[in-house]
């Protein structure tokens, strides 16, 4: 298969984590006989003192344009003091809203071999925790009326029965391509937009018989991810719910520096980046652990290349350089050997294999 990348390096460790990212997608392109093309786009920091602009219309032209996007991060000290509508991270706002993704989907997964990085019992963790969480991104109360009147403050949480389809739908698929549990997480003793969500979800269900939907409150949703979260395969839900759980669910993980992440709309063609920052205290150090970028690489593939396998081999890759007892230095611990950020990039390509 040819496929068409559009590439944001962006600031700070950004260039040095996509790096790695795309070398590992080189390897996989010759074990599997795929041709990726990269298309480097400016965005961020970088974009500002090259171009004036955090996105200039024209690089976002060439995300929109291509088969999906791989960005490391943005942003830094250099540009705190421009003023607002030219922050590195407005060029990432516009990014989103140019592709209209409206759906970010986030992993919790631990990997057995950093169990004790987890704040969570072990006896909790050695169940296994490995779901992601399905957030609506461009609606509900984040997007609805604000205002102030008075000593009275008001927020207008709306959703209409279309855009809780969309994201329903992204819900069913991600889990049709997973273990085929679907959680819907809502409010539905309390708020009419729950009542409308879980009507909505419940007549999705319908249309995909393979896949199991339960539903959840949001207040239970929050207890079960400490208490119990190897029930979870997929969750979906509103903007806020999403916004607060999937912060709680990156945190049992214990590492930030591991978590890939998914922005999708109505076409395949998808945003994917690290959860992770632009790390200015350890950018140019060869420090960063590039494994989140790389993670991101392989929800590329199997979400909008539709190329299964390809991303099992990168994760079977990470695992096994886990199992070495390779560790960059955010997540070292004692008995295992400190790399950097290169050569944790060079030691998971050689362990990826034809699956
Ligand atoms: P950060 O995520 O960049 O860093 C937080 C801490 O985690 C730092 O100590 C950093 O060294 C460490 N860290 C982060 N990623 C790591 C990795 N891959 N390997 C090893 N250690 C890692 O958050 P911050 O410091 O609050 O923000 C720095 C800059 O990044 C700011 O300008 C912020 O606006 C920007 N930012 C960008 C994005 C994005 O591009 N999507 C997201 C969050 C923050």
């Amino acid at each position: 298969m040819v496929k068409n990348i559009a590439v944001i390096r962006g600031d700070g460790i950004g260039p040095e984590i996509v790096e790695q990212a795309l070398n590992v997608l080189n390897k996989v392109a010759e074990l599997y006989g795929h041709t990726f093309n990269y298309t480097a786009v400016d965005m961020g920091g970088c974009a500002i003192d090259k171009w004036g602009d955090p996105l200039p219309e024209q690089m976002l032209k060439k995300c929109v344009e291509s088969d999906s996007v791989l960005l490391g991060a943005v942003g830094g000290n250099k540009w705190n003091d421009v003023p607002g509508h030219m922050r590195p991270e407005k060029g990432l706002l516009r990014l989103r809203a140019g592709m209209g993704v409206y759906s970010n989907n986030r992993p919790a997964k631990i990997w057995k071999q950093l169990a004790d990085a987890s704040p969570l019992k072990k006896s909790i963790v050695d169940k296994g925790i490995d779901f992601i969480i399905v957030r609506e991104l461009i609606g509900g109360i984040y997007f609805g009326e604000h205002k102030t009147e008075g000593d009275t403050a008001i927020d207008v949480l709306t959703y209409n029965e279309k855009e809780i389809e969309r994201i329903g739908r992204i819900g069913f698929e991600t889990a049709r391509k997973r273990n085929k549990k679907l959680c819907s997480v809502e409010k539905s003793n309390v708020l009419d937009s729950s009542r409308l969500w879980k009507k909505v979800m419940h007549r999705l269900a319908e249309q995909y018989p393979d896949v199991e939907l339960s539903d959840m409150l949001v207040d239970n949703c929050a207890m079960q991810i400490v208490k119990n979260p190897a029930q979870f395969d997929v969750i979906v839900t509103e903007n806020m719910f999403g916004d607060i759980l999937s912060d709680e669910a990156s945190m049992i993980t214990g590492s930030i520096g591991m978590i890939p992440s998914s922005s999708l709309g109505a076409t395949t063609c998808g945003l994917y980046e690290p959860i992770h920052g632009s790390a200015p205290d350890i950018a140019g150090k060869d420090l960063a652990n590039p494994i989140g970028t790389i993670l991101s690489a392989a929800m590329m593939l199997r979400f909008s290349f539709d190329m299964p396998k390809e991303a099992d081999a990168i994760e079977n890759a990470v695992s096994a350089y886990l199992d070495a007892g390779y560790r960059t230095a955010d997540i070292m611990s004692e008995g295992m050997t400190q790399v950097g950020c290169s050569r944790c990039g060079e030691l998971i390509i050689s362990n990826l294999r034809k699956e």
